[in-house]
């Protein structure tokens, strides 16, 4: 139950879906969550969710893909709380399926600076505070990012490059007691995927199809493996994607 007691969690995208399910539980675990969000009311909703039962969260109104914000973000989370011990670097947003030729240079622009520059933005003000507390960074990848064919190509770059991002940065500050990892989603039913028109076909044509466990994900079940990747259990893990996919990408 106290696996995170007296730790400080920023949670990306922590308003809905993986980050609200994720913060929900690293605050069971005791910690001190910071919800980070673009959109206030689902941020607020979050925070009172996680208050009202019984845990720790504030919200701080946050576009990650703008570095002034990230920065903003981290540093007055580093000084309210005096520390910083996981960054969840989640926050995301889907391409409306592009194709490289129908991407426009705002749909590019956009999804690249959510998703991608928004995750470098977040991980390079936190690392300072981070190496204070030998704390770790988990990423929110995709299965999108590990082979083509899931989304479109702006979305599928992002999701790509973040698998880089955990390469590199997690070679970068090893050697200042930082660990840093990602999770790679498959189909997980949230507000997201709810929110795509074709839901219903998806879910008995596509789920069915690609995911070999036959069904949606819940974001529950991407947030036991996030809290694990950020515990001391998984100490010598970093530079990892854990496919967490019901088994899409084995095909
Ligand atoms: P969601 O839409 O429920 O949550 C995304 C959250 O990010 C929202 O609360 C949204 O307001 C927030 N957000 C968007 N732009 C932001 C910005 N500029 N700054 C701060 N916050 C912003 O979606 P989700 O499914 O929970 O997605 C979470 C992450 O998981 C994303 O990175 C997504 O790509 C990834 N993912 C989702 C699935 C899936 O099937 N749902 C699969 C693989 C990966």
């Amino acid at each position: 139950m106290n696996r995170f007691k007296d730790k400080v969690v920023i949670v990306t995208g922590g308003g809905s879906g993986i980050g609200r399910a994720t913060a929900l539980a690293f605050a069971r675990e005791g910690a001190q969550v910071v919800i980070a969000d673009i959109v206030e009311k689902s941020g607020h909703d979050a925070v009172a969710t996680i208050t009202a039962a019984g845990g720790k969260a504030i919200f701080i109104a946050t576009d990650v893909s703008k570095a002034e914000s990230a920065n903003a973000l981290v540093n007055s989370t580093a000084e309210k709380f005096g520390r910083l011990d996981v960054l969840f670097n989640n926050a995301g947003i889907l391409d409306g399926f592009a194709s490289c030729e129908q991407t426009t240079d705002e749909n590019w622009n956009k999804v690249i600076g959510i998703n991608l520059a928004g995750y470098f933005y977040c991980a390079r003000a936190a690392i300072p505070h981070l190496a204070n507390t030998k704390g770790n960074i988990v990423m929110t990848a995709s299965a999108a990012g590990l082979g083509a064919g899931a989304a479109g190509l702006a979305y599928t770059a992002s999701k790509f490059g973040i698998v880089g991002l955990v390469n590199q940065i997690a070679c970068e500050v090893a050697g200042q007691g930082i660990r840093v990892n990602g999770v790679a989603p498959g189909t997980i039913v949230t507000e997201l995927a709810r929110s795509l028109p074709n839901f219903e076909e998806l879910t008995n044509t596509v789920v069915k199809a690609v995911t070999p466990l036959g069904r949606w994900g819940e974001p529950d079940e991407i947030a036991k493996p996030v809290l694990f990747l950020a515990s001391d259990e998984a100490s010598f893990i970093t530079g990892t994607v854990l496919r967490v996919d019901g088994g899409w990408r084995s095909k």
